[in-house]
């Protein structure tokens, strides 16, 4: 993602953008027909001028019938980055038939619209595990 600045409302249109085209409609089980359930846990952290951001270890399951959309959104309210963008980590792992995987990413954003010189501390940790049919 390039770094710009930009107000907020560049700033929300930029994401809205994003997310409208990875929302395309599709279904995991047209998708990985022999996948029965992937559960991600993953626990989030950022840390801003204002303090940390409390974390918690959350989980999200999908089946079949969700949606092909593996985003999650990052702590930093004011990110600039939709978030974390898991889709192509778990089509590899399905691709290789591997049923647990774990990692850590960093947020790709910027701390602010209007700070394009600061990176966004946002990060991810996950473990995801795969049910094959
Ligand atoms: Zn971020």
């Amino acid at each position: 993602m390039y770094r710009k600045h930009m107000t907020e409302r560049e700033c929300e249109k930029t994401k809205q953008e994003q997310l409208r085209m990875l929302h395309r409609g599709l279904y995991v089980g047209e998708f990985y027909p022999q996948v029965e359930k992937i559960v991600i846990r993953y626990i989030r952290d950022y840390h801003s001028f204002a303090g940390d951001v409390p974390t918690e270890e959350k989980s999200w399951t999908i089946t079949p019938q969700s949606e092909l959309f593996f985003v999650i959104g990052c702590l930093n309210r004011e990110c600039t980055s939709i978030g974390f963008n898991l889709q192509s980590v778990i089509s590899s792992a399905i691709h290789a038939q591997k049923t647990e995987i774990s990692g850590e990413m960093k947020c790709d954003g910027q701390e602010a619209p209007d700070h394009p010189e600061q990176s966004c501390d946002g990060s991810l940790k996950y473990t995801i595990k795969i049910k094959y049919k």
